[in-house]
């Protein structure tokens, strides 16, 4: 009978071939189904006569790994394949070669599993011992444990992320005291020594440890002493917890607290904390001094009803600025305070700080201020009027000596006497004009007549009329001007605006040269009015077209102070703008700007 083929044996004496390596694995196993496809490969592979594949062996060999214990069963699974295959006689020479190379190829597939899996696990190793590492180091936290036998102390690896000390450098209780700040080391150190000697179980402390950069890190230390059954201490663990930032944070925020306090302490203002409630929980020196109330005055009560009875205080959320209240003192006089209120939701407290200042005495003076300006303003109406009537008619008798039918009679010298009396005079009349002016424009009554003007034409006119002053000045008078710049304005007002303009480049124009210049650009024409004179401080401009201001002194040059005060309101009224270029010395450049129809005016 023609001998068997190997694959044909194979599959006869599966059974016993599975069962044999049950048998002889050490331990026995009790389940032969893992290891059944390999021995199913090496059936079909000498089937087609051919070995197992390198490449192919691994999938027979999947579910067998967690059965086979490496290489060694293995060697046990193929000696028991031979011994089965060649009971009836040696296997062809080249049938037991694909059997040798067919284990070869499993061989190979659990090595290169094997080296997988190997791999897999360094990788994993070295993740989660990186993992520590960061988390020490997020952490700030490392061990020490102290054998007192040995008389040496270990540390974790994390002594090095932690305070940059290798972790064998403090190896022995002196290196680690030693590495203690020196105003804390004695108290550790006998600490340290009491706990171990006395037989407790624990200590702890917070110190300075010196880094090894030379840095200090602020610390808290902790330990637990355990002990022999004869009670001896035997090891300490213990840890050091890096608190440096927390030392840090907790210094700022005291820092800030007594910033904060000082602040209230030494305010002028009242100060009041509230809690949701509306109950006082502090009160700052100033608001006992103003109010007579001490903190424990006003516990267990809100200030609403008792203090003040504002509600728009009372209400926690609410954020009130300089409000006029009316305080009560304990005393129950009481008095008017500006208040502000601001929540401090921030800490979720739901209260409030309200802040207050005595202002009784400021509204008195206000109101005292109020009261005089009125005064003054009422005289100044008065006084104006009652002068008015006697200078005009001193003013028309005066000219019926020069001009009118008399005038042929009076001797020249006379004349010329009355003629220097009825300037003084016109002066006189034109500056109470002016006071009565400042009172009707404040009244608001300045009411505009709109009409056809060309402005070249009113500034040459002025010009020709003001001959008198511009003599008396010295000054050489130019007009650059246009034919015609028509607006609609204000003739009469107009004619104010450029005659004070233009007296002032007089009296303050040092004799020099004064240009006048009229400008139409599209809708708005520009009237500018340029001297070489005094010149005005930057710091004055905005002054200076205030009522009754003046930045020059009355011993030097004479005048009111309202002439610019009524040109801004006169070119305010008329939709325009004034502008000033001017410095100390250098001469003033007034410009107007004035649309061509004022506001109001029909076109
Ligand atoms: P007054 O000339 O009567 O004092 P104004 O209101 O016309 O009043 O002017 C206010 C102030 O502005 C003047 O007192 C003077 O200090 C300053 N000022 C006005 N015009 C000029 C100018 N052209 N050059 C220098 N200073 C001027």
């Amino acid at each position: 009978m023609a001998q068997q083929s190997a694959s044909q044996r194979l599959v006869e004496q599966q059974g016993r071939v599975l069962k044999l390596w049950q048998e002889r694995m050490a331990p026995p196993r009790p389940d032969a189904r893992p290891v059944l496809p390999m021995l199913e490969a090496l059936t079909r592979a000498l089937g087609a006569r051919r070995s197992v594949q390198v490449t192919d062996a691994g999938h027979p060999l999947g579910r067998a790994q967690g059965a086979l214990d490496g290489l060694k069963s293995v060697d046990v699974f193929q000696g028991i394949v031979l011994e089965v295959l060649e009971e009836e006689g040696a296997l062809a020479s080249d049938e037991r070669a694909l059997v040798l190379q067919s284990f070869h190829a499993f061989r190979l597939a659990l090595a290169e599993a094997a080296q997988r899996r190997e791999h897999a696990l360094t990788e994993a190793v070295a993740k989660s011992e990186e993992r520590y590492v960061v988390a020490v180091r997020a952490a700030g936290f490392t061990i020490w444990d102290w054998d007192l036998t040995e008389r040496r102390i270990h540390w974790s690896y994390s002594v090095e992320a932690m305070l940059g000390h290798p972790v064998d450098a403090l190896s022995s209780i002196g290196m680690w005291l030693e590495h203690v700040h020196p105003l804390d080391r004695e108290r550790v150190g006998e600490g340290l020594r009491s706990a171990v000697e006395e037989g407790r179980t624990g200590w702890t402390d917070a110190f300075q440890f010196l880094k090894r950069d030379g840095s200090w890190a602020g610390v808290i230390g902790r330990a637990w002493i355990m002990h022999d059954h004869a009670g001896n201490a035997v090891r300490v663990v213990g840890g050091l917890v890096d608190v440096t930032e927390q030392r840090s944070l907790e210094r700022k925020l005291a820092e800030q607290v007594q910033l904060t306090r000082t602040v209230a302490e030494n305010a002028t203002s009242g100060l009041f904390l509230l809690d949701g409630r509306g109950h006082a929980t502090y009160l700052n020196p100033a608001a006992s001094a103003i109010t007579g109330y001490a903190l424990e005055h006003l516990q267990g009560q809100p200030l609403h009803g008792r203090v003040h009875s504002h509600a728009a205080l009372h209400r926690p959320a609410a954020v009130v600025r300089d409000q006029e209240c009316t305080f009560t003192r304990r005393d129950g006089t009481q008095f008017v305070a500006s208040c502000s209120a601001m929540p401090l939701a921030e800490y979720d407290l739901g209260g409030s700080v309200l802040e207050f200042r005595d202002v009784t005495e400021l509204k008195r003076a206000e109101l005292q201020l109020r009261e005089a300006v009125q005064a003054r303003d009422e005289f100044i109406s008065i006084a104006s009027h009652e002068l008015r009537t006697p200078l005009t008619a001193l003013q028309l008798q005066i000219q019926g000596m020069t001009r009118g039918p008399l005038a042929g009679g009076v001797d020249e010298r006379v004349k010329k006497r009355l003629l220097g009396a009825e300037r003084s005079v016109s002066r006189m009349v034109q500056l109470v004009n002016e006071l009565l002016d400042v009172t009707r424009v404040e009244a608001g009554r300045l009411e505009l007549e709109v009409e056809e003007v060309n402005l070249s034409e009113l500034v040459r006119e002025l010009v020709d009329r003001l001959q008198t002053e511009i003599r008396q000045a010295g000054s050489a008078v130019t007009v650059e001007a246009p034919e015609r710049a028509m607006g609609r304005w204000d003739r009469r007002r107009l004619d104010q605006v450029i005659g004070n303009l233009l007296t002032n480049a007089l009296k303050y124009g040092e004799g020099k040269p004064v240009r006048v210049r009229v400008e139409v650009d599209g809708e708005q024409v520009r009237l500018q009015v340029r001297d070489q004179g005094i010149g005005i401080a930057p710091s004055q401009h905005a002054r200076i077209f205030a009522r009754f201001e003046r930045a020059v002194s009355s011993r030097h040059y004479g005048g009111f102070g309202v002439g610019l005060w009524i040109v801004h309101r006169v070119v305010e009224a008329m939709g325009g703008a004034i502008r000033l270029e001017s410095a100390v010395g250098q001469g003033s450049t007034f410009e107007v700007t004035l649309p061509v129809s004022a506001p109001g005016a029909p076109r």
